[in-house]
């Protein structure tokens, strides 16, 4: 594990402020999808992957642990 994600981690731990969650679908990939940018993995043909509604897709269990202290898309925080 790198140190980003690490970090990434230690701050999902200490901010355990709950927040209503955007919607999202979740789905198993059926092609590789390039990368998650929560753990800046591949996302693989047969993951487990959330797909939200501005189309951006992560692995489902990334997605999960952003949401518990984020409210909307990594990429598109305006949203
Ligand atoms: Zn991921
Ligand atoms: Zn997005």
């Amino acid at each position: 594990m790198s140190n980003t994600q690490q970090s990434f981690y230690v701050f999902l731990r200490q901010s355990l402020v709950l927040s209503p969650r955007l919607e999202y679908s979740d789905d198993v990939l059926t092609k590789d999808a390039g990368e998650c940018v929560i753990c800046l993995e591949e996302l693989l043909q047969g993951d487990t992957i959330a797909r939200l509604p501005c189309l951006c897709i992560y692995h489902k269990s990334c997605i999960d642990s952003w949401f518990e202290v984020n409210r909307s898309c990594p990429e598109h925080p305006a949203d």
